[in-house]
């Protein structure tokens, strides 16, 4: 089969490569119909997240038909068609069983790899995602193997295109828990999101639909802050206007009673850049790139929180924590739980609520990966979402 494959830092190439095979009776073969690059792929590309290996197969937001299942697998059959979370959760440990699927003690093989980056302790395991993550291919091919297939794979019956639920995958469910663990109070809270990325947007939409009574998107790519606009939340271009200023001026000086940062650690902004950049790719560390968390947090209002789908890793210092004690701030941060949301937020597609697809700006074949990759990356041509076709 095709699919997209980890060739070194900022080499990304499609080979032909063995197809899948089941290798646990819990396991099921999905042929991949739509397949997408998120923003996390981005950390693979320039070698940020470290333990990826020449060869690793990439991508985690994918969906398909169930061409082949484990003789222990219950739920699922031959021909279904599904959406399959980024996250994989063996559904009865502790965590699982509490709803904290994306800390599954049992899907993470490798996670004692992740001693540098996460103090010994990285989760449950990713599709795409490294070795730390368990070192399972990922869906930017034609087909994958998906473990634990009565947990994660959930069944699309309604005739909805590939467009409108492959998100419910990743960056939809991200997106919503991060404006839903802000706690939003309806009709009176304003929320600041920042990062106009595809989670950026999801929350943006999501904290609308909890009941923001304003939603204000804080970016500096045009056409992302755009598409914000669109869907009617305020913007701040935070190359153009003093961004603590602007949020001060547009709450009546209390700033914004929650904060989302869906910027994560590339934030821009600040630091002595591509040295520095390269320094903490070498040291398997981050630090003080971290724009974005810093304005959340000067910016948030009092007992306000923040709350961070933006991804970190290994050591953060210089964050303004007197001004966190001295608010009362609350921290809500992580990797999503995806399956929590998979059926509340198909609901809501089907109620016409939200059309997920409104986010894609770019539709391509495998093929072209390589070279979409450095497109949404660079975020040239109005960039935002890419969805890949493995069969066009
Ligand atoms: P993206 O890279 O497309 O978007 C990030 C956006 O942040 C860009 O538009 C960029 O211009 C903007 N930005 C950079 N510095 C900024 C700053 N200082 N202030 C405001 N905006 C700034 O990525 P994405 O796909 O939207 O993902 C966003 C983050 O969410 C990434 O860190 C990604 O890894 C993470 N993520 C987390 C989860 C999870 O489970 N928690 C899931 C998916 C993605
Ligand atoms: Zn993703």
């Amino acid at each position: 089969m095709k699919a997209v494959i980890w060739q070194g830092t900022n080499k990304i190439g499609v080979e032909t490569v063995p197809d899948p095979t089941l290798l646990l009776p819990t396991d099921a073969i999905v042929k991949i119909s739509s397949t997408a690059i998120c923003g996390s792929d981005l950390h693979l590309l320039d070698g940020r997240i470290p333990s990826m290996e020449k060869g690793d197969i990439l991508g985690h937001e994918f969906m398909g038909e169930v061409v082949e299942v484990g003789r222990d697998v219950k739920k699922l059959k031959v021909g279904d068609r599904v959406v399959v979370p980024f996250n994989l959760a063996c559904g009865v440990c502790d965590p699982c069983k509490r709803g904290f699927f994306s800390a599954c003690d049992n899907s993470n093989p490798n996670h004692r790899m992740a001693e540098a980056l996460y103090g010994g302790v990285s989760g449950g395991g990713l599709f795409g995602y490294s070795h730390i993550y368990g070192g399972y291919a990922g869906g930017q091919a034609q087909y994958v193997r998906v473990p634990f297939a009565d947990v994660g794979p959930f069944k699309i019956e309604s005739d909805l295109r590939d467009e409108q639920v492959l998100f419910l995958t990743d960056i939809f469910p991200t997106g919503y828990q991060a404006a839903e663990q802000c706690g939003i109070m309806a009709g009176r809270d304003v929320v600041a999101v920042f990062g106009a990325g595809p989670v950026g947007q999801f929350a943006a939409r999501s904290a609308q639909m909890l009941g923001a009574a304003q939603v204000i998107v804080i970016d500096r790519v045009p056409e992302r802050l755009k598409m914000a606009e669109a869907a009617g939340a305020m913007t701040i271009n935070y190359e153009q206007e003093d961004v603590l200023t602007a949020l001060r001026e547009a709450t009546g000086g209390r700033g914004p009673d929650h904060v989302i940062d869906a910027v994560g650690m590339e934030a821009h902004g600040h630091g002595p850049g591509a040295l520095l950049d390269e320094l903490q790719v070498k040291a398997k560390i981050s630090f003080d790139r971290i724009t974005a968390l810093r304005w959340a947090i000067m910016s948030c209002a009092k007992g306000g929180t923040v709350s961070m789908p933006g991804v970190y890793g290994g050591l953060i210092d210089k964050l303004p924590m007197g001004a966190a004690f001295a608010k009362g701030l609350i921290f809500r941060m992580g990797q999503t739980h995806t399956h929590r949301y998979l059926g509340p937020l198909l609901s809501r597609i089907e109620a016409g609520e939200i059309d997920p697809s409104f986010v894609i700006t770019h539709r391509a074949t495998l093929d072209q990966a390589p070279e979409l990759y450095k497109t949404f990356r660079d975020k040239h041509d109005g960039c935002i979402k890419v969805v890949l076709n493995p069969w066009g």
